[in-house]
Order: structure tokens, then C-alpha cells, then sequence
């Protein structure tokens, strides 16, 4: 045994293989990738890395289960399967919340909480495998012709996902295509593929049979782009960054597939001076502070009312000197490195570009490098005032633990300023009066309006984007829509 055997069942220092078709294989270029842990830059995993030929390979296995064994499935059996799936996870969690830990960095006491999500969602999708159906329609044409809809699944489904919940992440794309029938070849992300894997094998464990869920590790650019573009995937469901959902959608223009897209933000959290703000402080801080500001609806562009701003802005500064930054397998971290290198770098960027616009840092600001932490990925809470909307940091994703916190004086100037962005994906209000919640929820174009809480999630309300955000929702019934296709059906009975 060496240190990293010993940190998780799953980590036997073997390399960690495809799965296609039911089977563990290694690449066809027989090339491998290293997964690392952020918090101490170790490599805790060498994993196959899969290229055009592999999905390939992945896609003629999903398509062969498409139209083979799993079009046999009644929706009792695939929601039996479900079930399993689900009980499955609950069993497994602390051991999944781990290697989610391990190779992404979020804290511990996060990833542990996201067993009521997880599993959660298995059971909503189970719930629909048996609630799907069409319609009979009345139609006005002359003479005794029926008329009703089918739903029947889109096919093989292309999911590419991030590295910023790998577990909820992959449960989101492979839930509702077992609910609905259709088969998927998942893409991690090469920043944490560790999860989907050991998920493979517990949908082993559930019964579901081979071909219907595959995994293919690899990276954006090749494995990635060969899904996107491939001609015989019939969707892709994707999640990440707005230029890649770009590319995506230009890659498959070559089949017209459908594509589904939860892409970035530069969410608005407004807080009003009539607010509860013993609820508002720590709900806007850890409305960034969360994930390490790894979220895509984080709400990052902080509007205050201008006559509690200093005083409003000072205390969530304050709050966020309080939060604990370390390595997420330590229970009492509340924030933990961001996921590389990459990113470290991206994040510090913007906070150098911060105060060159002249925004003024009063918490945070400066990568943590004492101690143990200088081995990983670490920024701090960051609370920038004074910013301005035409600033960079007040306009630009920067998926990093910041804040730009922005005055504003009335509630229409707020709205406009709200709207001014490209992206349209989460938004919170704060304020006792419902008057102007109501409003709010209305003016706010994106796809979540929370108020005065944020982030609420649940797997039977559905989450996308407007804008730049993307399109498609995810939870809800309009999730299984996603994965089906409407077929129309006439028989003349006269
Ligand atoms: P992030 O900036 O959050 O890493 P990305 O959009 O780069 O977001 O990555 C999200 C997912 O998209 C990852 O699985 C990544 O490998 C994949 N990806 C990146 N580039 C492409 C591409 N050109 N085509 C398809 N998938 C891609």
C-alpha cells in the first residue's frame, strides 16, 4: 500500500479504464491521462484517455443497446432499475462524496450533502419512467380519423459534462435518459473523471445492462468534439463553459442532433435595504462562496442598495473572513481549492485585473500559499467594492470564490443593470417586501429568480438558462422532454 491506495477503495494505483459495452478497456491509442487531487497537487489516478476512435466504439455499443436489450425494458423494469441505481448511491455516498472530494476539491461536509440530490434525483427519474405518455387529440378534420402522440426516446444521447459536482453532474445526464429509454456515452471532464467511473460500476451493480451507459474519459478537444460531432448520436446534453456550447452546437449541425445546454452566468444577487440581512450577509457570501465560486449560477454580481452598501458590503466581508479554507476531506473546511492550475490562474487573473479597475478588495484578493496550502489550488472568499458594471470582473465568469459588489439607488435602475449581460442563468432578491418580489421575478431574465434564499435546487423544478446561459432544462418534467420525441400518429377508422 502507498499513500494513495490508501486514501479511497477506488484509488488501487491501477489505471482506470474506459467503459463501453459493458466492458473496462483501455484506450485504442493505449494513451493515459493523470487525475490529481487540488488540494495537494497529488496524482491519484492514471486514466485511459478515450479519442475519436473510442467513441466511436462507445457509440456503436449505445446504439446496439438502444435498438437491442434496452428497447425491450417496460418503464417498471427501467425503473426498477432506477430504484437499485438509487439505493445504490445511498449506500455508497460517503465513499462517492469522497472521490468527489479527492478529485475536484469541494469540502467534504458539501459533497456528503449532496446525497439527498443524488439520490433524490434517481428517484424523481424513476418516478417518470412510468408517468411518460402521449396524448389522444381531438382534430376537426372530416370523416372518423384518430389522431394521438407517442413519446418515444431520442436515441443514443451524447453527455458532456464539468468537473464541478462530477456525482450530481453525471446523475443529471444518465437519470433521465434510463427513465426515458434512450442510451448515453458520458463524457467526464479530464479534471475529475474519477466519480463517473466508480458510477459505471455501481450501474453494473443496478442491472443495467451493457451498452446503455458508457463511460469515456478524455479530453474536450478530441473525445469531446468527436461526441459532438458524431452522426449517429442522436442529442447531446451538455454542460460547461458558453464557448464550448458554442462549438457544440456548430459540431452538430453535420446530423442536426439536438442539443440541450446549461452554459455559464454573471448572476445578479440584489439586495434591498428593507432586507432581513442577518440572512441576507451570509446568504449572498456563500451564494459566490460555495464550490469555491465553482458553480455556474453563482451569484456574482452583488447589487446593494446604496444606503446600507458599506455597511451591507463590510459585514459580507466579514462574513467571509470567517469561512474556513483548507482540504476538503478536513469535515470542518467550508471552502476548498479551486479544481487546477488552470483555474488558479484564471482566478488570480481577475483578481489582478480587479484592482488594476480600480475595484477594492476588502476581504481576500491574493492566492493562500502558507503552509500545506501552497501545495494546492487555494484563493480565499474575495469581496471586491466599488465596482463598476463596465469592469471586467463585473462582466466576465470568473468561477472563483469573488465578488463584485456594485451600488445601485432604485429598483427599475436595478432591473435594467440586473439585465445587462449577456448570460441569464441564476438571480436572488433580497427583501420583506413582496411587492417588489413579485416584480423582480418577473423583470429577472434567467432561468432561476431565488428569493431571499439561493441556489435552492430540487429535482422536480426545472433549472436552465436564458441568453447566452443556454437552452433546455434540466429536473422537472421538462427534463424527460429533453430525451424524447413526439411522434404523431393518424389512423382512419372509417
Ligand atoms: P470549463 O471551463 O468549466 O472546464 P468546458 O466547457 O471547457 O468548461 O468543459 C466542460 C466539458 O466540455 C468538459 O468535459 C470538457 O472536456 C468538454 N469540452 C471542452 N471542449 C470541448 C469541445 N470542443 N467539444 C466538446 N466537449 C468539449
Amino acid at each position: 500500500m502507498n499513500a494513495i491506495t490508501d486514501l479511497h477503495p477506488f484509488l488501487d494505483g491501477k489505471p482506470k479504464r474506459l467503459f463501453i459495452g459493458g466492458k473496462w478497456l483501455e484506450a485504442a491509442s493505449g494513451k493515459t491521462f493523470e487525475t490529481h487531487n487540488p488540494a495537494t497537487g497529488e496524482v491519484l489516478a492514471q486514466v485511459a484517455e478515450g479519442d475519436a476512435e473510442d467513441i466511436d466504439r462507445a457509440v456503436a455499443a449505445a446504439r446496439a443497446a438502444f435498438t437491442g436489450p434496452w428497447s425491450k425494458f417496460k418503464p417498471a423494469q427501467r425503473q426498477a432499475v432506477l430504484l437499485k441505481l438509487a439505493d445504490l448511491v445511498e449506500a455508497h455516498i460517503d465513499e462517492l462524496a469522497t472521490l468527489d472530494t479527492l478529485d475536484m476539491g469541494a469540502p467534504i461536509s458539501r459533497t456528503r450533502n449532496n446525497r439527498q440530490r443524488a439520490v433524490g434525483m434517481l428517484r424523481f427519474y424513476a418516478g417518470m419512467a412510468t408517468a411518460l405518455h402521449g396524448e389522444t387529440i381531438d382534430n376537426s378534420l372530416p370523416g372518423e380519423i384518430v389522431s394521438f402522440t407517442l413519446k418515444e426516446p431520442v436515441g443514443v444521447v451524447g453527455a458532456i459534462i464539468p468537473w464541478n459536482g462530477p456525482l450530481t453532474a453525471t446523475i443529471w445526464k444518465i437519470g433521465p435518459a434510463l427513465a426515458t429509454g434512450c442510451t448515453v456515452v458520458l463524457k467526464p471532464a479530464e479534471e475529475a473523471p474519477l466519480t463517473p467511473l466508480r458510477l459505471a460500476e455501481l450501474c453494473v451493480e443496478a442491472g443495467v445492462p451493457p451498452g446503455v451507459v458508457n463511460v469515456v474519459p478524455g479530453f474536450g478537444e478530441t473525445a469531446g468534439a468527436a461526441l459532438a460531432a458524431h452522426p449517429d448520436v442522436d442529442k447531446v446534453a451538455f454542460t460547461g463553459s458558453h464557448f464550448t456550447g458554442q462549438s457544440i452546437v456548430r459540431a452538430s449541425a453535420g446530423n442536426l442532433k439536438r442539443v440541450s445546454l446549461e452554459l455559464g452566468g454573471k448572476s445578479p444577487d440584489i439586495v434591498f435595504a428593507d432586507a432581513d440581512l442577518t440572512q441576507a450577509v451570509p446568504g449572498a457570501g456563500m451564494a459566490v462562496f460555495a464550490n469555491s465560486g465553482q458553480i455556474c449560477s453563482a451569484g456574482t454580481r452583488l447589487f446593494v442598495e446604496k444606503k446600507i452598501y458599506d455597511e451591507f458590503v463590510g459585514r459580507v466581508a466579514d462574513f467571509s473572513k470567517t469561512l474556513r479554507v483548507g482540504d476538503g476531506r478536513d469535515p470542518e473546511t467550508q471552502v476548498g481549492p479551486l479544481v487546477s492550475q488552470e483555474q488558479l490562474s484564471r482566478v488570480t487573473g481577475y483578481l489582478s485585473i480587479g484592482r488594476q479597475e480600480g475595484a477594492r478588495p476588502l476581504s481576500g484578493g491574493e492566492r493562500l500559499t502558507e503552509g500545506a496550502l501552497a501545495k494546492g489550488y487555494f484563493v480565499p472568499p474575495t469581496v471586491f467594492a466599488d465596482v463598476r458594471d463596465d469592469m471586467r470582473i463585473a462582466q466576465e465568469e470568473i468561477f472563483g470564490p469573488v465578488i463584485s459588489a456594485i451600488p445601485f439607488t432604485d429598483i427599475e435602475e436595478v432591473i435594467a443593470r440586473g439585465n445587462n449581460t449577456t448570460f441569464g442563468l441564476g438571480s436572488g432578491v433580497w427583501t420583506r417586501d413582496v411587492g417588489k418580489a413579485h416584480k423582480l421575478a418577473r423583470a429577472i431574465k434567467a432561468g432561476s429568480v431565488w428569493i431571499n434564499c439561493y441556489q435552492a435546487m430540487d429535482p422536480a423544478v426545472p433549472f436552465g438558462g436564458y441568453k447566452m446561459s443556454g437552452y433546455g432544462r434540466e429536473s422537472g418534467i421538462q427534463h424527460l422532454d429533453e430525451y424524447l420525441n413526439v411522434k404523431s400518429v393518424w389512423i382512419k377508422t372509417d
